[in-house]
């Protein structure tokens, strides 16, 4: 039997019933990547003799009705594990090994589930599209020629190809929840703070979380009860006890206040998406959910809010990549160097101008800017100002609100090469997605929809601190009576006649 279209919860119960093996259901994952994997190119890294391994030594053990036992799991490139290449899509990275665990892998680990590998993004993080890795394109399931989303478009594809039934993300601005609208997956960013962030290699402290992709929010919320929890080694990890997110999927949604925001529909939102978000609000209203118009008036900023945050943080966290600790190290040959340079400013340049790719390189030129004297206050403290506004702003509205409704992304997937010449372009597709990072709170991209040429459109619910659970709620109301997260991309894998 083949596993792959059955949901991370239908996998674990039958395990639990011992209705299949956690082999057979490796082995299902194992072939699909097989497959189309060469196509999409959502794995840096796959092993399926190790997935096939772990599962049968599972079988045969006392743990296989565990958490998640047996349950195929996929790991952004960013999150480190034991002993394996932790990349974050980076030459400068390329043959660093991880010496530990991060916590997340770490839970994983003792909830039994089977890591498949590790999956391509943008470097560092760094961009919207998956066209940064340094190592290899990811093509969008739904269409080949369009770009998956990013940051974690190797993390959304492998779930919207059914090659892994859930992945872990990292959003610092929107990277978990853009490539799940744009691949027709669902995508949570928890509450700053929610899941540790200890293994997770840092772009923008302030704003990162390891996120969740899945196909709807009943896997999400499965996976989110293994991953949260307090954690000493991170600082920033939140002391509020997590919760049993599946205990309450099915509460009524009954007079629950919904936010529109009058800012989110602009001229700059394509019109299948705005008819997409009224399909939604009428569904939403048929389970008894009411309507408000809102305003949030700081949307605009918040593109420029995040993009000097982000790139200023960045800067500061980057500035380890020397070639004296980690991977990459580039000196010059003897007879090549020129005397009168220092040695070490030399080892500097060179690991750094041949480690980094041009869009990193653009962030940490930007940050080191908006943090120098003379332009410190000009930029970053009015960034600063401009984050605690935006902040502010949403407190107030979840005071008339419990949620609040919009687009994911601005249009759906573009095509590949489309943005890559105009950073700024790409840039202003996160208007959307930024402002959670920035107000630290949680938020969730669910399937809404499909354009005319057939690709995906997500919409985003995002809610106060700590609100996992209601938006998982929501989502699943949402997702019960809708089928727009249950449909499969059509593939021809690589060398099969089109
Ligand atoms: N697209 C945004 C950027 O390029 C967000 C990236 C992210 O969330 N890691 O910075």
């Amino acid at each position: 039997m083949n596993h792959i279209q059955q949901s991370a919860f239908d996998l674990v119960a039958g395990l639990k019933a011992g209705q299949f093996s956690a082999e057979e259901v490796a082995d299902s994952f194992v072939r699909q990547i097989e497959r189309h994997d060469t196509a999409i190119g959502s794995f840096l890294r796959f092993d399926g003799q190790q997935a096939l391994q772990q599962s049968r030594t599972l079988d045969g053990s006392e743990n296989k009705r565990d958490g998640l036992a047996g349950i195929p799991i996929a790991i952004k490139d960013v999150i480190c594990v034991r002993d394996q290449v932790t990349s974050c899509s980076s030459r400068m990275l390329e043959s660093f090994l991880s010496p530990y665990d991060a916590t997340v892998v770490e839970k994983l680990r003792q909830s039994k589930a089977v890591m498949l590998g590790k999956t391509n993004m943008d470097e560092f993080a760094m961009g919207s599209s998956t066209e940064n890795s340094a190592f290899q394109p990811t093509r969008n399931p739904w269409n080949p020629s369009h770009v998956p989303g990013g940051s974690s478009g190797g993390a959304a594809t492998c779930v919207a190809a059914r090659m892994a039934p859930l992945s872990l993300g990292s959003d610092t601005g929107g990277s978990v929840r853009q490539p799940a609208a744009f691949c027709g997956v669902t995508g949570l960013k928890p509450t700053y703070g929610r899941i540790s962030r200890y293994g997770l290699v840092a772009f923008a402290s302030s704003l990162d979380q390891i996120g969740i992709l899945a196909h709807d929010a009943r896997d999400t919320a499965l996976l989110l009860n293994h991953c949260v929890g307090h954690d000493p080694r991170d600082s920033t990890s939140a002391s509020v006890a997590g919760e049993d997110y599946l205990a309450g999927l099915g509460n009524s949604l009954e007079g629950l206040k919904i936010g529109l925001p009058r800012e989110y529909f602009n001229e700059g939102l394509n019109p299948e998406i705005s008819a997409s978000l009224d399909q939604a609000r009428a569904t939403f209203e048929q389970r008894g959910v009411q309507f408000v118009e809102i305003s949030l008036p700081m949307t605009s900023y918040g593109v420029a809010t995040y993009y000097l945050v982000a790139s200023c943080e960045a800067s500061g966290n980057l500035a380890r990549y020397d070639g004296a600790h980690y991977g990459l190290r580039k000196t010059l040959p003897a007879e090549n160097r020129d005397r009168s340079e220092n040695e070490l400013l030399r080892m500097y340049r060179q690991t750094r101008s041949q480690g980094f790719g041009p869009e990193v390189k653009r962030r940490i030129m930007l940050g080191t800017y908006a943090l120098s004297s003379g332009y410190y206050d000009a930029y970053y403290l009015k960034a600063l100002k401009s984050r605690r506004l935006i902040q502010d702003e949403l407190k107030q509205a979840f005071q008339q609100v419990d949620l609040i409704l919009g687009p994911t992304t601005p249009t759906p997937a573009y095509k590949t090469g489309e943005k890559s010449a105009n950073p700024l372009d790409m840039y202003l597709g996160d208007i959307y997605t930024v402002i959670a990072n920035l107000a630290g709170i949680p938020a969730i991209s669910f399937p809404a929809g499909f354009s005319a040429e057939g690709l995906p459109i997500g919409l985003q619910l995002q809610g106060p601190a700590f609100s996992e659970s209601r938006l998982l709620q929501a989502t699943h109301a949402f997702q019960s009576q809708t089928d727009w997260h249950q449909q499969d991309p059509q593939m021809t894998p690589a060398g099969d006649p089109s």
